[in-house]
C-alpha cells in the first residue's frame, strides 16, 4: 500500500519536495502556519490541514522542513504538534538542519509512543530540492530507514544511512562546517586576485579545472563575481548552523577553529541586516574589511 505523507515546513526546500512527492504519486496531507503558501499543493492534489497533529493522525509517515531546533520541537512536541496526532509505528521523518542532541531527545520521547524518527537532514540547495537530487544523510534504525527508503528515492540521490539518531545532523553540521570554511576561502582569493589586477573570474574558471574545484566555487564562486545573493539558503540559516557547530564544539571539548572564524563573519553579515540574504553574501564582509569591491 501507498505510504500516507505528511508534510509541514513548505519553505524554499519543503515546497518543491513536497511537490515531488505528489508528482510520485504519494497521498500528501499539509500544514503550513500561513494558508497561503499551501494554495500551489492544494492545487496539485493535497489535502490542507489546520494543524500539525491533524497531519499526523492523517499520515504513515510525517516529513517535517522547519527552520531551527525549536520550530522542530514546537511542530512535533507542541500543543497541536505532531506527537497527539501520530499513530503507534508511524514514522517522523525530520529534514530541517538542527542539533544532534535535541534530534537524540526527541526520538527518546516519541520512542515513548511507539513513534519512530529519523533524522534525515540535506544539501543540495533549493535546485536540488526541485531536481529530487538531493543529497540525504540519515540517522536513526535501519529498520525505519529501510521503510522510508522509497520516500528518499524520490527526493534524493546520494542517500546515506549513517549511524543511530542524531548522526545525520552531525553529518549535516560537517557538511555546514566545510561550506562555510570554503566560501571564506573562495572570498578571499578573489580578494587577493583582485587587488593584484588579475580578474577573479578568470582565476574561478583556472580553479574549477584543479584540485581547488568544488561545487562551492561553482554556484557560491559565480554568486560573488555576480553579486547576486538572491537566497537560495538564508545566511541566517546558515548562521544557526555555524551555532550547531560551535555548540558541539563546546559540549565536546574540541577545537574548531576555522568554522569559529566563518561564524563571526557570518555574525557580522547578519550584524549589517543581510540574515534575509543568500549565505554567499559572506563575501561582503570581506570586501568591505579590505576595501575593495570584487
Ligand atoms: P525557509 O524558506 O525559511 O522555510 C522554512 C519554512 O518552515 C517556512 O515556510 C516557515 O514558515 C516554516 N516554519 C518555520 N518555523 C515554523 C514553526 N515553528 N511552525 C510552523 N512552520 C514553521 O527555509 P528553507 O531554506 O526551506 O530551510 C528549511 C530547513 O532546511 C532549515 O533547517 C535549513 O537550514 C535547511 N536547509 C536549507 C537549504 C537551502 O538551500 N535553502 C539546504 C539544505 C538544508 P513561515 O513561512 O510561516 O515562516
Amino acid at each position: 500500500m501507498t505510504a500516507r505523507i505528511g508534510f509541514i515546513g513548505l519553505g524554499i526546500m519543503g515546497q518543491p519536495m513536497a511537490q515531488n512527492l505528489i508528482k510520485a504519486g504519494y497521498p500528501l496531507a499539509v500544514h503550513a502556519r500561513r494558508p497561503d503558501i499551501m494554495k500551489p499543493l492544494v492545487n496539485a492534489g493535497a489535502s490542507a490541514y489546520e494543524n500539525a497533529q491533524a497531519v499526523a493522525a492523517q499520515s504513515d509517515i510525517i516529513i517535517t522542513m522547519v527552520s531551527d531546533t525549536p520550530d522542530v520541537e514546537q511542530v512535533i512536541l507542541g500543543d497541536q504538534g505532531v506527537i497527539h496526532g501520530a499513530q503507534a509505528d508511524s514514522g517522523v521523518v525530520d529534514r530541517s538542519t538542527i542539533s544532534p542532541s535535541a534530534t537524540r531527545r526527541l526520538a527518546e520521547l516519541l520512542g515513548k509512543k511507539c513513534i519512530l524518527l529519523l533524522d534525515a537532514p540535506v544539501s543540495g540547495g533549493e535546485q536540488g530540492a526541485i531536481d529530487g537530487s538531493l543529497s540525504i544523510m540519515v540517522g536513526g534504525k535501519e529498520e525505519t530507514f529501510q521503510k522510508v527508503l522509497p520516500v528518499f528515492e524520490v527526493l534524493g540521490k546520494n542517500i546515506v544511512h549513517i549511524g543511530e539518531h542524531g548522526a545525520g545532523q552531525v553529518t549535516k553540521a560537517c557538511n555546514q562546517l566545510v561550506i562555510a570554511q570554503t566560501l571564506v576561502a573562495i572570498t578571499e582569493a578573489f580578494v587577493l586576485a583582485k587587488v593584484s589586477g588579475v580578474d577573479p573570474a578568470k582565476v574561478r574558471e583556472a580553479l574549477l579545472g584543479g584540485f581547488a574545484s568544488s561545487r562551492v566555487l561553482e554556484a557560491h564562486g559565480q554568486r560573488i563575481l555576480d553579486h547576486n545573493f538572491e537566497p537560495g539558503f538564508k545566511a541566517r540559516l546558515h548562521q544557526k548552523d555555524m551555532r550547531i557547530s560551535m555548540e558541539a564544539a563546546h559540549e565536546l571539548g574540541i577545537a574548531l577553529s576555522g568554522a569559529a572564524l566563518a561564524t563571526q563573519q557570518l555574525n557580522a553579515l547578519i550584524g549589517e541586516g543581510l540574515g534575509e540574504e543568500d549565505s554567499s553574501a559572506l563575501a561582503t564582509i570581506l570586501e568591505k574589511v579590505s576595501g575593495v569591491t570584487i
